[in-house]
Formats: C-alpha cells, structure tokens, sequence
C-alpha cells in the first residue's frame, strides 16, 4: 500500500494502525530473490518505533541496498549510487534534481538543484553546532533540534508535520557529504 491513511494504515511489523503520518516510514523495496520472505512488505508503512527494534531490520536495509546497488537509471529516470553505509544518492538529469535516501533512516528526500548548496551547508553546520536551526528545503520547512546522542529532524509541509526522525550526529555529517557532492554537480 502506498498511500497512508492516519488510523486506518496498518504497521508491517506489529499489525497495528499507525495514528499520525510523523510516526510512520515508509519500507523501500526489496528484491524477491534476495529475500523472499520479506519482499511483499516492500513500499508498506511502518511505525518508526518498530522500525528501530526489529529483528529483521538489518537483513531488509542490507537487501534494499543491494538493490539499489544493481539498478542503473538513464537520463530521464531517477540514476542511483550508494554513497556510503545505506546511504544512496539519485539524480534526475533531465530535471537536475536529486534526492537522497537513508535506508537506515528510512528517510527519502527530494532536493531540487538549486537548494543543493545551501543544504549542504546547513546540514554540515547542524552536525557541529548545538543549536536548533530551521532551513526551507524545496516546498519543505526542516527543522533541526538538539537531542540526546544526536538530533533530530521535522519535515513539515503548509505548517504540517510529516516526518519526524532522530540521527546520530555523524549520520547528518554523512548526508551533508552527500549533498555537497550534489551541489557540486548541480548545473
Ligand atoms: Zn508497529
């Protein structure tokens, strides 16, 4: 199921209704003759609580992975390459936008070109600071708090919290290298 409906979408893992859009993430895809059994829960939703605790959770990040490692994109179609640990970058050519994925995180961002550079120096800066910092990222507000062992990011829309995830600090270093490559590359 792809579409999420809060109270009524169920959890993949527990079976449970998840209440709100923030506490849910969305599984990648997986392939079937990588891991059979789990492969029908690929594009389910899940509550990120369970996310965090569950036993087959590095098997499906490791298959995800993997199957995005194999895939080649061509200049209209998203162009994926595995950055670091889990972490996969896209790019669309013919719109020069990118976007980022977290397979740990379960975390995909779109970033269009022209926000690349000011990203990435703003994620490099709220690995280092202890401050909570705003910046608007395409039609999204993001938000930065300071937790503790990281931090955490809220993505929000018209006022409207849809995300909510926490990182270690190092984890957004990583996803501020990726963005700077981006930028780089931005036309
Ligand atoms: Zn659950």
């Amino acid at each position: 199921m792809s579409f999420f409906i809060p109270g009524r979408t169920t959890c993949a893992i527990c079976g449970q209704p998840i209440d709100e859009r923030s506490a849910a993430a969305q599984l990648p895809f997986v392939a079937p003759d990588d891991v059979p059994d789990l492969a029908p829960l690929g594009r389910s939703f899940v509550h990120r609580s369970c996310w965090q605790t569950w036993g087959e959770r590095e098997r499906f990040v490791t298959a995800a992975s993997a199957l995005l490692a194999r895939a080649e994109g061509d200049a209209s179609t998203l162009a994926p390459s595995v950055e670091g640990r889990n972490l996969v970058s896209f790019r669309v050519s013919a719109l020069g936008a990118f976007r980022l994925q977290d397979l740990e995180a379960l975390v995909v961002v779109d970033i269009p070109a022209s926000d690349a550079c000011p990203l990435a120096s703003w994620l490099e800066s709220c690995a280092r600071q202890s401050a909570a910092a705003d910046l608007p990222v395409g039609t999204e507000s993001w938000h930065v708090g300071i937790r503790e062992g990281g931090v955490e990011l809220v993505r929000s829309v018209d006022g409207e919290v849809f995300e909510i995830v926490t990182l270690p600090r190092e984890r957004l270093a990583e996803w501020a290298g990726v963005v700077a490559r981006m930028c780089r590359d931005a036309p």
